[in-house]
């Protein structure tokens, strides 16, 4: 695997590869890696491109400084971990490489509630800033397939509105949320979960559960409250279950009213806040 470290470098290497007629698969990352990020790079191995990934933990993407500052950092794992997924090449820079003093993110985009929605109540400011990076991130390494975890659903729905909106020439490839053998969705996070926490936290995936198994019988308005107590009940904060339409993170009132109902949650486990989906009902399920 190539490591670069500068915009020029990893250009003139994307070219000559582009010029042996390969297809680029991107999946950009914080680091702290773990087998989630694995499976984006070998779903680009899947799909025959060359895989590229790229480690930069943007801090115009935390909302709270200390979040940023306690971000785990484990680049020596992260590059053996890169090296066995089979990815070609790393790009790492330094932030002013990628925010250089006459860097212009260009006019703010507005996702309106895509972005005001569920996680951007909690964190103003956060997905303008994962908005400008991605954008930044996809001029530079130019793909032709943008690999992001569903995981993190509202962050590829607003990914998916900015490539609909520029005509961005990438395709995005959304990869199912990986999970730790007891439900837990695995997250750089999960690290910085206590013991106890971490026993507990498996509860999230237990309430959105809950809401898929009840959602054609149940009131909504219901399944959301047994999912919060759940969730309450052994020991963690939920911040907000919503039951939303997947195309426009609407809230949906009836099940019938959507063919992609997803149930979404944020939830604080300790110090550490988690957020997870699980998809209920899609038009291709
Ligand atoms: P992050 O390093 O947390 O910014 O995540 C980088 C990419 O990995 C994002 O597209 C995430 O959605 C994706 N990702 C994170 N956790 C998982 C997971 N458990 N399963 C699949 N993809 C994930």
């Amino acid at each position: 695997m190539l490591i670069f470290k500068t915009v020029r470098s990893i250009r003139h290497w994307l070219a000559a590869q582009r010029a042996q007629g390969r297809r680029i698969g991107f999946a950009p990352t914080m680091g702290a890696l773990h087998a989630g990020h694995l499976s984006l790079l070998q779903a680009a191995c899947n799909d025959g491109a060359c895989a590229v990934a790229s480690i930069f933990v943007n801090p115009t993407q935390f909302n709270d400084p200390n979040d940023l500052l306690k971000y785990p950092r484990t680049l020596e794992s992260d590059i053996r971990m890169l090296i066995e997924g089979g990815c070609e090449a790393l790009f790492m820079p330094e932030v002013a490489e990628v925010y250089p003093p006459d860097f212009d993110p260009g006019p703010p985009l507005d996702f309106g509630h895509l972005s005001t929605a569920l996680e951007g109540r909690f964190r103003p400011g956060h997905f303008d800033g994962m908005a400008t990076v991605v954008r930044r991130l996809l001029d530079i390494v130019q793909p032709d397939l943008l690999y992001m975890g569903l995981k993190d659903f509202q962050q590829q729905a607003i990914v998916a509105e900015m490539i609909r909106r520029l005509s961005l020439p990438v395709v995005l490839r959304p990869c199912p949320t990986l999970r730790e053998t007891d439900g837990l969705a695995m997250s750089s996070r999960n690290t910085r979960l206590s013991p106890s926490m971490r026993a507990a936290a498996p509860v999230i995936f237990k309430a959105l559960q809950h809401i898929c198994e009840g959602i054609r019988l149940r009131h909504l308005v219901e399944l959301r409250a047994e999912a919060e107590t759940l969730i309450t009940a052994a020991g963690l904060r939920p911040e907000y279950v919503e039951i939303c339409d997947g195309h426009t993170l609407q809230p949906i009132e009836m099940a019938p009213d959507s063919d992609y109902i997803v149930a979404l949650c944020a939830a604080w486990a300790g110090e550490v806040r988690l957020i997870d989906n699980l998809i209920c009902t899609h038009p291709q399920m």
